[in-house]
């Protein structure tokens, strides 16, 4: 599958400094969600790159209602084929992005900005798995606790699970 994940791509422009980037940088470093219009414009110029007929992990996108029905209107008619919703307790979350800031320095994981994008789940992104559930789509709520290892079987367990019972399903 290609992998295409906002996060990352934003990051590479923050680190490029380009127009993207500086107007994405401080929104992010606050934990803030970067507004829907940029990032839907990043997504459909990535994906007019990737071939049409080839799967897609989008990863960290669609994190509002807004974005879902963007993607929605730039697959159409293709659909997402399933969504993967990883659960992990919050107290587990902060352990783990506080220690990724000592690894990784990333500039929000910081406990302000993480609580505030805990928030922003909350508040904006949760409701996207409901947008699925409305359209049908399979959420596959995975257990995400634990080495990466045993989430990573968990999360292919639950694919398997799915393309067992839809044997066509497929990504984008
Ligand atoms: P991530 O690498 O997915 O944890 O994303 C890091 C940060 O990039 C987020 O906290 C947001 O500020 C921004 N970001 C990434 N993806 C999105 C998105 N789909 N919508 C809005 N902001 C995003």
């Amino acid at each position: 599958m290609a992998h295409l994940s906002t996060g990352e791509i934003l990051r590479s422009e923050v680190a490029h400094g380009s127009a993207v980037g500086k107007e994405a940088a401080r929104v992010m470093a606050a934990g803030d969600l970067v507004p829907d219009d940029l990032i839907d414009r990043i997504v459909e110029s990535r994906l007019s790159r990737i071939d049409p007929t080839s799967n897609v992990l989008l990863d960290g996108f669609p994190r509002t209602t807004e974005q879902a029905k963007a993607l929605d209107r730039m697959l159409a008619p293709r659909r997402v084929a399933f969504v993967v919703s990883l659960d992990v307790p919050e107290a587990s979350l902060i352990d783990r992005l506080l220690h990724r800031a000592a690894v990784e320095g990333r500039a929000d994981d910081t406990r302000d900005a993480i609580l505030e994008r805990m928030r922003e789940y909350h508040h904006r992104t949760a409701a996207v798995l409901d947008h699925y559930r409305e359209l049908g789509a399979p959420v596959l709520e995975v257990d995400g606790v634990g080495e990466v290892e045993v989430v990573f079987d968990q999360v292919r367990l639950a694919i398997k699970k799915l393309a067992a019972a839809k044997p066509r399903a497929r990504g984008i």
